[in-house]
């Protein structure tokens, strides 16, 4: 097979580059680079047959790809995926941007949950792949033994979602803001008798600056938080938080939200200081009430994956922080109880790294299911 790889020197292309080479998947096909910034340039070393950059709008050396995998962004998938297809291109897009995540000819992939709706698509003939959202597909990978046993009602999911998935620069400037309020304190940390109250003055007054750098993300993050991710259509409902319901039924292979069958899904969506972690809080209202120690091995059985973390002071500090899960595969889920609201009621609380489980990972295990090497 033949593929195509776009888009692999950003963030999530760079995690995809980390992954694919640590499972030698670049050794089950022929890997093809494209660049839209440097046609031309040295590809990758992993490139065995031709170690060249081509041209990321070059619609003939794409259409000689079987496979194409992307990362590029949603601008690039709006722009050259239809006129690729309407040249007759008929091989398999993997993309990672959400541009075509919601069409009817598209699939979300989350293979651990979804692997039969990814299978029947296949056998229908369906060409068109797609990463799911980071924060559903953490909080679907987390949730995924109840989901199967189709025991949750309900779910509410109140997000602390990292920079990393605002972008690289937004990155960089929640550094760069720590770094400003550091120095703005800095002088009275270091005496120790220094008044609290004076360290906070001068670190509020840094956040409420002009000086604060903001410029990608906005608004203060480091030592503060931002209610609302995405878009605002006016209802109400951020972009971020539609995304939530419709993707999560899409990717289960069910009814469109709040229509019957489908899973109701709410929440709000914050963005907080961690650099690449999302973790979320959990309601759910379940169909059954079910003793707290079968819910922990329904979760906890579900993939190999995800870890049911004892809801105690101790192993909830020392494992359920973005900090312990950055740049693993992990999915942990803990502080779960039964909630004062009756016994079908449920806490919990889940950490997955957004750019390994909740972009790259994803995308690297469609390949692997079309070359059967799963
Ligand atoms: P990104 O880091 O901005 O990279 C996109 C492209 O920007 C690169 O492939 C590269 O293309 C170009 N680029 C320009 N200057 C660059 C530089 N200094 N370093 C690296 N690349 C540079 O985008 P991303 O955050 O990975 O997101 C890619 C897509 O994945 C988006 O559609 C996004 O919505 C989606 N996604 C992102 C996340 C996330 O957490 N960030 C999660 C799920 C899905 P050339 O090499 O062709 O110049």
């Amino acid at each position: 097979m033949k593929v195509g790889i776009v888009g692999w020197r950003g963030m999530v292309g760079s995690v995809l580059m980390q992954r694919m080479s640590a499972e030698k998947d670049f050794e089950l096909f022929d890997a093809v680079f494209f660049s839209t910034s440097n046609a031309g340039g040295d590809a990758p070393q992993v490139a065995r047959a031709d170690r060249t950059l081509k041209d990321a709008s070059d619609l003939k050396a794409l259409a000689a790809c079987d496979t194409i995998v992307t990362a590029q962004g949603g601008d690039y998938t709006n722009d050259v995926f239809p006129k690729l297809r309407a040249a007759g291109w008929k091989g398999y897009w993997i993309d990672a941007a959400s541009a075509l995540r919601m069409s009817d000819d598209a699939v979300i992939i989350l293979d651990p949950v979804n692997l039969p709706v990814i299978n029947d698509a296949l056998a229908r003939g369906v060409k068109d792949y797609i990463g799911s959202n980071c924060t559903v597909g953490l909080m679907l990978l987390a949730l995924d033994g109840l989901l199967k046993a189709d025991l949750i009602e309900w779910v509410s999911a109140m997000t602390y979602q990292a920079a990393s998935g605002a972008g690289a620069p937004q990155m960089r400037e929640l550094i760069e803001q720590m770094g400003q309020l550091h120095s703005s304190a800095r002088d009275l940390l270091s005496d120790p008798a220094s008044a609290i109250l004076e360290i906070d003055h001068a670190v509020s007054m840094t956040l409420l600056s002009d000086q604060l750098p903001a410029r990608s993300i906005g608004a203060p993050l480091a030592g503060s938080l931002i209610p609302w991710i995405h878009t605002d259509l006016g209802d109400g409902i951020s972009g971020e938080e539609r995304k939530a319901g419709a993707e999560a039924n899409k990717i289960l292979g069910r009814p469109a939200m709040g229509e019957p069958g489908s899973l109701i899904v709410e929440g709000l969506c914050v963005r907080v200081g961690a650099m690449r972690c999302h973790s979320q809080a959990l309601t759910m209202k379940l169909r059954a009430d079910l003793p707290l120690s079968e819910i922990e091995k329904i979760l906890a059985d579900a993939n190999e994956w995800v870890t049911v973390i004892s809801n105690n002071r101790d192993d909830s500090i020392r494992e359920l922080s973005p900090a312990k899960v950055t740049g693993t595969m992990s999915i942990p889920i803990g502080r779960l109880r039964k909630l004062a609201m009756g016994p079908e009621y449920l806490s919990a609380f889940t950490v997955g790294d957004q750019l390994l489980w909740g972009a790259a990972e994803p995308l690297r295990r469609m390949l692997r299911l079309l070359l059967n090497k799963l």
